[in-house]
């Protein structure tokens, strides 16, 4: 076992993520023996102490087969009404097979805007917290219901990162039909290598994860490794394995093969965890190199440095900072809304006033308000040095 491997026992909160095909067959229905299966494992962690949250999957799958609905894709209205059919069948089962454990679930159900938003997300947190508190186990997935395209997260791979970060969990576990990370998809490519390991998220990883509209990637690796980014950015360490076995959790603690992220090293505020972890920027603010390095070393971001506007945003919302060739480096929260943001631009701090009418705030993104985004870090000089070492 390595550094990263840790029993999952020395954990403190842990969100397990379920995905719909462990929990509906989709001719039989409820895999009602796994179920129960996994709430033993689930009642076994919490006798050690540690707060379990699920993210389940599975509503309208469960919602098809009580509807008997045929094969082949549905149309957004079907979905959201197989979704409340099956969300209600869903949430009893847990409720029963956990209560033979002598556990108490509690239903949660989110939309995109319960997260993005700070005031939704500190109230849907505090309930969540408050169920712990008390014992009980969250049940938690996407609002289907109500979810259209523009408001839904569309898997909850990223919900549970997000649910995870809202609730400062040490570590979460994607659990699918997928046992972890593969060098190559290994269906295609008999060289693929298992990844039981991977220290940090970094661009050659997230290229094995397939981009973003690769067929086979679809709800598979891509939104896994997008919810590392999330989850391990914010401390909390991720492991994808199989759920196939009945008792997966048991298997994970016996050793079973499983891809293990580490969290990265520099945890950051509860707020700044909420402003990295935002899933739809409101615009872009293109930097120049020279505020690009002062982000770097931990400046604001002022309107001097930026050279280009996109998105019609508000003060308040999240933008990403990118570079001049689009990448990412950051994200905070505007201090303008766009259309004032545009006109002072590449000007001087003191200039705002004359050009505004106003005295508005000297930094475009506070220092405060803004979080470096991990996966973007400019390379210090000490980076390319040990780069050219490695060569
Ligand atoms: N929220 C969807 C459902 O419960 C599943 C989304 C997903 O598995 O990624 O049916």
């Amino acid at each position: 076992m390595t550094a990263a491997r840790r029993p999952l026992a020395s954990h403190r909160r842990i969100v397990i993520k379920i995905g719909s095909a462990l929990l509906v067959d989709r001719k039989t229905g409820l895999r009602a023996q796994w179920l129960d299966a996994i709430c033993a494992d689930i009642a076994a962690l919490k006798g050690k102490g540690i707060n379990v949250l699920v993210v389940s999957s599975g509503a309208i799958a469960m919602g098809r087969t009580v509807l008997d609905l045929p094969a082949g894709a549905l149309k957004l209205e079907e979905s959201q009404a197989a979704a409340a059919v099956g969300q209600i069948a869903l949430a009893r089962a847990w409720s029963e097979s956990l209560s033979r454990d002598g556990i108490v679930a509690g239903q949660i159900l989110l939309t995109l805007g319960d997260t993005e938003e700070r005031r939704r997300y500190l109230n849907a947190r505090a309930t969540i917290n408050q169920l712990l508190k008390i014992g009980a186990v969250p049940i938690i997935n996407e609002n289907d219901t109500v979810a259209t395209t523009e408001i839904r997260y569309g898997d909850n791979d990223r919900l549970a990162a997000r649910v995870a970060t809202m609730t400062s969990a040490d570590l979460l576990i994607l659990l699918s039909d997928i046992d972890g990370l593969y060098t190559a998809p290994p269906h295609l490519d008999p060289e693929a290598r298992f990844l039981d390991i991977i220290p940090a998220i970094t661009p050659e990883i997230e290229a094995m994860a397939g981009g973003a509209a690769s067929e086979l990637s679809r709800g598979g690796m891509r939104t896994k490794i997008d919810a590392g980014k999330i989850a391990t950015g914010a401390g909390c360490s991720m492991i994808i394995a199989s759920g196939k076995t009945e008792h997966p959790l048991r298997a994970i603690e016996e050793g079973v093969r499983s891809s293990w992220f580490a969290p990265s090293g520099t945890p950051v505020t509860a707020r700044k965890t909420w402003i990295a972890g935002q899933l739809q920027p409101a615009g872009e603010l293109f930097v120049d190199e020279g505020a690009e390095n002062a982000l770097g070393t931990g400046k604001s971001l002022l309107p001097a440095g930026v050279r280009r506007i996109e998105g019609n945003f508000h003060r308040g919302d999240t933008v990403a900072i990118v570079g001049m060739d689009g990448r990412e480096i950051a994200r905070g929260l505007a201090s303008y809304d766009a259309e004032e943001a545009r006109q002072i631009i590449g000007r001087k701090s003191g200039e705002i006033e004359a050009i505004l009418g106003y005295a508005g705030r000297a930094a475009m993104v506070h220092r405060d308000d803004l979080v470096m985004t991990a996966s973007a870090r400019r390379k210090t000089k000490k980076d390319l040095k040990e780069d050219a070492a490695h060569a």
